[in-house]
């Protein structure tokens, strides 16, 4: 009989508890006790779940209180020197305030591949020590042994834990391999005499661009790790590829391998024709673990047969294509859903019931399953039907629009009429656009949504907040105004509510950082705009003021990228959809009067394929894409762009090709790292990095900001500087919020008098 295995299971909870437990120790309403406590009830959940959905590779340390990067640097101590730890277990206060600051900046953060999930940055020094400081992974494993339930513990691999980190002085991480595997053997002895049989080791890094010297490392690493103790080791790859890696990676010395057969289809015919060592178990990632879609079991069935027969079905693992933390936890919750939209989803639960499914497939043959495969292919059939999937009407559009898209001027003639119409003095000042969405506001919100709240009065409600904003804006002496986004629960969900092709969930959520939560829209049809979406917030700020009020809109490329994507349509033509959708709002913004207009693209980084050589493919279309997002607006409204990221140096030319007048980036948070990249590009457009980390609750004093802020004008001509925070104010609270803007403010005015 063929396995099942997870890989990882949404940590989140069913209904978010994991967040309601952590932000309720931040804000003292839980003690540590407590926390530790709700904390152990979800795993035990989690455990029970996947035990009665039948799998038999369960995953333990999979969980984590924050982030799984920042839970491995604890555990072999990699605690950067500021933090001021001398060794023994890293307490919880002291775990958090490496997530989000505290006395000391913490760790920086980035996103976790081309997801949505971010992860804390190991700082490594070149001297680095490490040594084993934490029993979390064994514990783990024994709080499920105690509740009758074996688990493979997961631990990321020790290469991909290096390479996800930064050496100070820029040397190569994986310099440090063999200071670091001793403390991985360690953890392998111990889980091995606590009674484990397997230890998961995830190598996600495999799938990047590696080098042979890098792969040779690899190959040392997992002897020694053989060697190490007497358990099976997992290796574990997802998220793409092995490339011309496949025979090395293949041929290491471990008793499991992991494929992701849904991002890299090439494997299988890797799999028809390896020779098979001895006692090697493969693990077929067939399930997509990056989807929300019911899977297509037809197309499943005869490509896993084979590898069955050849293996032999004790050697064989189904699994999802990698750890199911990219997906909401159970479809079954949406109970607002119409149950036949519902039966075409498949989050965490059902992605493991799928995978039951096709077992018992396997192994009683199509015959001993036709009840529920049929409901399978009953929903995939009822999706193909449904009438808003294809539209030819929108397809008619998007491609005359696409064929007509007018160019602008060059940035120069725009420079100047924008600098006429809109007067604003050397380093302006601007937000990214939210502000905080304080409990008045999500009351406000879930009331009007709940119906306790009429239309009206809920529309009277934000105007109040706008109003309110706009005031204290001004009086702070921002010069670029926007309105706040209080209307919006998230910057990707509030455009899906209002665009046709999209569905939202309820209880669709997925962790992007810590407690902080996404709810991915679906895309499930064509996309098309029935009408305006932000004009009347924007007009009615507008009419509030006489300084620039910037209209804020959320970019094609973005609202993709944090989507779950429809499988029948190319990524590209689902965008070139969504651009035109956002250019109805841009043109119907600029009609209103509105001068400035933002086009947030904070993921079209994170779309980067994670090859190389698919970047330039990629880059053009999602580029395009974005330029269709306004075109056709007049030289004299300015565009501005927002990306919240701190590597740059990869897509300048691509930011350079976007053409927009202002962009504004995150740069705060890793000290201006990148911006000599982006000063290097030349780019034509005003800059705007950040100065105020809004990842953190620390308000930053004037002499820092002054600090980036000089940085940046001896980066950049001074006259193309903007000063903003990294990102939107959404997550912060009021009482940072005002005086980290105040100290922003004062910091521009005083470096406006030394130029
Ligand atoms: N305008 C958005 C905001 O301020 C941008 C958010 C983002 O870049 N993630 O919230
Ligand atoms: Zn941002």
């Amino acid at each position: 009989m063929t396995w099942i295995a997870t890989l990882g299971f949404p940590r989140i909870g069913r209904r978010r508890e994991l967040k309601r437990a952590v932000e309720g120790y931040f804000a003292g309403r839980l003690t540590a006790a407590e926390l530790a406590d709700a904390a152990a009830n979800l795993r035990a959940e989690r455990w029970r779940l996947q035990h009665q959905l039948g799998v038999d590779l369960i995953p333990a340390n999979d969980f984590s209180l924050y982030d799984h990067v920042l839970d491995t640097a604890v555990m072999v101590g990699a605690v950067p020197a500021r933090f001021g730890w001398t060794g023994g277990p890293v307490g919880l206060d002291l775990y958090f305030e490496m997530a989000r600051g505290g006395r000391v900046p913490p760790l920086e953060m980035t996103k976790w591949f081309d997801t949505n999930y971010h992860y804390l940055v190991p700082e490594f020094t070149p001297d680095q020590a490490f040594a084993l400081t934490s029993r979390k992974p064994v514990d783990e494993f024994c709080e499920a042994r105690a509740l009758g339930i074996r688990t493979v513990p997961v631990l990321l691999g020790p290469v991909s834990f290096l390479l996800l980190g930064k050496m100070a002085g820029g040397g190569h991480p994986l310099a440090l391999l063999s200071r670091l595997l001793p403390v991985y053997e360690e953890v392998l002895r111990q889980l091995h005499a606590a009674g484990a049989a397997w230890v998961q080791l995830d190598e996600p890094c495999l799938v990047l661009d590696r080098t042979a010297e890098e792969m040779a490392q690899v190959s040392a690493a997992y002897e020694r790790l053989a060697a190490a103790a007497p358990v099976k080791v997992m290796l574990v790859t997802y998220f793409g590829g092995l490339g011309e890696h496949f025979e090395r990676v293949w041929s290491l010395p471990v008793h499991g391998i992991h494929l992701d057969l849904v991002r890299a289809p090439e494997h299988w015919d890797d799999l028809a024709r390896v020779r098979v060592p001895d006692e090697r178990v493969v693990s077929l990632g067939v399930i997509d673990g990056r989807n929300v879609w019911r899977a297509d079991l037809d197309a499943v069935l005869p490509r896993v047969s084979p590898v069955l027969a050849r293996f032999g079905g004790e050697r064989v693992v189904l699994a999802p294509s990698c750890p199911l933390l990219h997906v909401p936890w159970d479809a079954a919750q949406e109970g607002k859903l119409d149950p036949k939209v519902r039966s075409w989803l498949s989050f965490a639960v059902q992605k493991l019931e799928e995978l039951h499914l096709l077992r018992r497939a396997l192994d009683e043959g199509e015959d001993g399953v036709r009840e529920a495969w049929s409901a399978q292919r009953a929903a995939l059939a009822s999706r193909r039907a449904h009438p808003g999937v294809v539209r030819q009407d929108v397809r008619a559009r998007v491609e005359a629009v696409a064929a007509e898209a007018p160019a602008r001027a060059p940035r120069a003639v725009r420079r100047r009429l924008q600098k006429d119409r809109l007067g604003l003095p050397l380093l302006p000042t601007t937000t990214i656009g939210s502000f905080p969405q304080t409990e008045a506001v999500r009351r406000a919100r879930a009331d009007a949504r709940q119906g306790r709240m009429a239309p009206e009065a809920y529309a009277s409600f934000l105007r109040e907040q706008i109003a309110r904003c706009v005031r204290r804006q001004e009086a702070l002496g921002l010069d670029v105004l926007v309105h706040g986004e209080f209307e919006r629960t998230d910057m990707v969900e509030y455009f899906a509510e209002q665009l046709d092709g999209f569905l939202v969930t309820e209880h669709g959520w997925v962790q992007s950082y810590g407690t902080r939560c996404v709810k991915p829209p679906v895309i499930y049809g064509d996309v098309a705009r029935p009408r305006p979406m932000t004009v009347a917030w924007t007009t009615y700020a507008q009419s509030l003021t006489d300084r620039p009020v910037k209209g804020m809109l959320t970019g094609p490329v973005t609202i993709l990228q944090w989507s779950f994507v429809r499988d029948d349509l190319s990524r590209e033509a689902v965008c070139r959809q969504i651009a035109v959708a956002i250019r109805d709002e841009v043109l119907d913004l600029e009609r209103a009067g509105i001068r400035v207009i933002q086009i947030d693209e904070p993921a079209l980084r994170e779309g980067l394929p994670l090859r190389r050589a698919d970047r330039a493919l990629y880059l053009d279309w999602a580029v395009a894409c974005f330029r269709l997002a306004y075109a056709g607006v007049r030289d004299e409204t300015q565009i501005h762009t927002h990306m919240c990221y701190a590597e740059f140096s990869d897509i300048t030319s691509a930011i350079a090709a976007m053409d927009v007048d202002v962009i504004s980036l995150e740069a705060a948070r890793s000290g201006m790292a990148d911006l000599p990249s982006i000063a290097a590009a030349r780019l034509s457009c005003d800059i705007g990095p950040g100065v105020y980390d809004i990842h953190s609750p620390r308000i930053p004093e004037v002499a820092e900001v002054r600090a980036l802020l000089a940085k940046a004008c001896t980066l950049l001509p001074p006259e193309q500087v903007w000063v903003n925070p990294d990102c939107g104010l959404k997550t912060r609270r009021e009482e940072e919020v005002w005086p980290a803007l105040t100290h922003m403010i004062t910091a521009a005015r005083e470096m406006r008098e030394t130029l």
